[in-house]
């Protein structure tokens, strides 16, 4: 499912198969997660995507092929900060995520900010992603995935689960947690916080009382709109929703020294706040991208937890369908692609 031109439908067509190159794995997708991000790639939103570009950043599939002359673990240039570079068999399980390759030379790549690197490339967006029956993916930025999940509920977890795990990394150790947009990435990360006995606070569209019983279902302390103060000042706040005027929002219900993360890649713009709003050392802050560091380490956590993930398939050809449901608010689950071979 190619993407010609930003604001038009993806359009079905065959595509040379592509042959590993150093250091790649030529992979079969199994599946592919959509992601408010590809949304955004699809809407305009996001400047100079590769054209044509074939979207999608949370990819599953096995290794069909692998490229000659692969990457030493330890000691090749970006190695992973805590583990040497996975190694892959042909036919393993792969996860493919949204950091496809950085240059580990730049300053950033350098002091372990790999998500910030100069001149990194974006699976789905830079370079060509899993609306695809086979992509080729660097190994180094891959990952093994807990064999307690199937292709299908995995998925999510590679980018909704991972880059929500930065965004929450970000609240240190925050008591009170918010959360603001109880979507995809929230619902996983808030199954983490409560493992980690965190007491959690949701905000929604003001009047969604059915997202916020399922929040309170879920564990949350206390949910309500988004116009609302909460029952207690809170030491953190995540927004995941792309709307900016929920930033002066969220600081307005931190306590002293607390934090906001902004955990989407695009947001409408903030309106303007009084400094006493941020005064007392409060904190805006923004997630951008993933490290290989931080899959790894939420890769290892959310089994134990145990992550749940809430899916709804669509057949690779439905790709589209699966987008508009996603842009009009009408699908209740994360969209993931599947291929019928
Ligand atoms: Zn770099
Ligand atoms: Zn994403």
């Amino acid at each position: 499912m190619v993407l010609n031109r930003p604001r038009q439908p993806l359009q079905l067509r065959d595509v040379p198969k592509l042959k590993p190159g150093r250091g790649q794995l030529l992979v079969r997708v199994r599946t592919c997660a959509v992601c408010r991000t590809d949304l955004h790639v699809v809407d305009g939103e996001l400047p100079d995507p590769k054209l044509p570009l074939i979207l999608g950043h949370q990819i599953v599939g096995r290794v069909e092929e692998i490229g000659e002359e692969m990457w030493e673990g330890p000691g090749c240039p970006d190695s992973r900060g805590t583990k040497a570079a996975p190694t892959f068999a042909i036919g393993d399980r792969v996860g493919i995520p949204w950091l496809g390759w950085t240059d580990g030379d730049c300053a950033y790549c350098r002091s372990g900010r790999e998500n910030l690197c100069d001149n990194a490339r974006f699976t789905g967006y830079t370079i060509d992603g899993g609306y695809a029956d086979f992509t080729v993916a660097d190994a180094r930025y891959c990952f093994h995935l807990p064999d307690r999940y199937d292709d299908v509920e995995v998925a999510p977890l590679l980018c909704a689960g991972l880059i929500g795990y930065r965004s929450y990394r970000k609240t240190g150790d925050a008591r009170r947690l918010g959360i603001y947009g109880f979507g995809n990435a929230a619902h996983l990360i808030a199954q983490i916080a409560l493992y980690e006995r965190r007491e959690l606070f949701v905000f929604t569209r003001p009047g969604d009382t059915e997202t916020q019983q399922a929040a309170k279902k879920l564990g949350a302390v206390w949910a309500g709109g988004s116009d609302e103060m909460p029952s207690e000042k809170l030491d953190a706040a995540i927004i995941f929703a792309s709307v900016g005027a929920l930033v002066p929002a969220a600081l307005r219900a931190l306590a002293k020294g607390g934090v906001v993360v902004c955990g989407g890649i695009h947001m409408t713009d903030i309106p303007s706040f009084p400094y006493a709003d941020l005064w007392e050392e409060r904190v805006i802050t923004s997630v951008a991208n993933l490290t290989r560091r931080d899959g790894d380490e939420f890769f290892e956590i959310a089994p134990r937890v145990p992550v749940r993930t809430r899916t709804e398939t669509f057949p690779l050809d439905q790709a589209n369908t699966a987008l508009d449901r996603f842009r009009a608010g009408k699908l209740s689950a994360t969209a993931v692609l599947t291929f019928s071979k």
